[in-house]
């Protein structure tokens, strides 16, 4: 199972919101990660053929999804960012709704729609109304849609927009599992999100690929980069200066613990400057930090 984005290009106007994308997705979950106007929208409508390339084309297994129509909608779930649902619908309603539309067998329909509110773990939901559900509830049934008709391929934009702390692990253990046997899209700006799930990290930013790999190999990249120091408050202005801050750790005592990424022929000074001055191992938030301030 492979889909291909092959030298893909959009367009709106003079606003160039992708350039030249090549990326090949297999089984498992990808992190689509990019800071807001990144093109990650404009890629998720590419792929899921509501929006045409300027240039280049989305194939899967080696046919151009344009051209397969129907076909390649059946194996295509897709969960949007809005929250816009049906209030009035109970969850089982808003399920077997969703599955005419998409043109799943009368028959097939009870099954599946009891079996998908089982995994998304709303079966004791399934006759309250969509408009009394929390944020996770509304983001779990959305994610069980678009797992009607068991798609192959299965995109989530910003799944977890909204959510607090306790419902974000849940939806991220959540895709987890309903990974293995897919091709999973998830598009965020949230790190945390897909660090510890994804297979494969794509960075993407204004338009352009700027990075891609598994979590440690992203993160091998700033091997020796990436520091810890225990300072007190009043020193942070000058370390902020000299390196790029990625945590800031109130302490007790009026001090705080900074982590930061400097080169590390660079760090001689900053090891002279505050004591205590150690190395870390590089995490996806400080790949994040080191790509896109670059970038800015
Ligand atoms: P992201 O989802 O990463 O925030 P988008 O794909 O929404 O990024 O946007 C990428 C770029 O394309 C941005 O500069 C945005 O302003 C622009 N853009 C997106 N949609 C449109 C549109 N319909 N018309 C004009 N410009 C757009």
């Amino acid at each position: 199972m492979e889909l291909a984005i092959k030298n893909v290009s959009k367009n709106y106007g003079k606003v160039q919101a992708l350039s030249h994308i090549s990326l090949k997705l297999e089984k498992g979950a990808y992190g689509l990660l990019g800071p807001n106007g990144a093109g990650k929208s404009t890629l998720i409508q590419i792929i899921t053929g509501n929006l045409k390339p300027s240039e280049g084309n989305i194939y899967f297994n080696g046919k151009e999804i344009q051209k397969e129509g129907k076909n390649y909608k059946r194996i295509l779930g897709y969960a949007p960012q809005s929250q816009g649902l049906y209030d009035m619908f109970t969850a089982e309603k808003f399920l077997e709704y969703i599955a005419l539309l998409k043109e799943i067998k009368k028959a097939e329909i009870p099954r599946q729609v009891a079996e998908i509110l089982k995994t998304v773990g709303l079966t004791e939901a399934q006759d309250r109304k969509l408009g009394g559900f929390s944020g996770g509830m509304k983001q779990r049934i959305l994610i069980g849609q678009a797992l009607l008709g068991n798609p192959k391929i299965l995109i989530l934009d910003e799944p977890t927009a909204g959510l607090d702390p306790k419902e974000r692990i849940r939806i991220r253990n959540f895709i987890s599992r309903i990974s293995k046997n897919k091709i999973v899209l998830i598009a965020t700006h949230v790190v945390s999100d897909i660090e510890t799930i994804a297979r494969e990290i794509i960075l993407l930013g204004k338009g352009n690929l700027m990075g891609q790999g598994t979590p440690e190999n992203l993160c091998k990249t700033l091997a020796g980069n990436v520091w810890e120091c225990t300072i007190h408050s009043e020193q942070y202005p000058i370390l902020e200066e000299k390196a790029m801050v990625s945590n800031v750790q109130e302490m007790p005592g009026g001090t705080i613990r900074v982590r930061f990424l400097s080169e590390e022929t660079s760090i001689s000074s900053l090891q002279a400057a505050f004591i205590d001055v150690r190395p870390v191992f590089p995490n996806i938030q400080d790949v994040y930090l080191n790509i896109f301030s670059e970038s800015r």
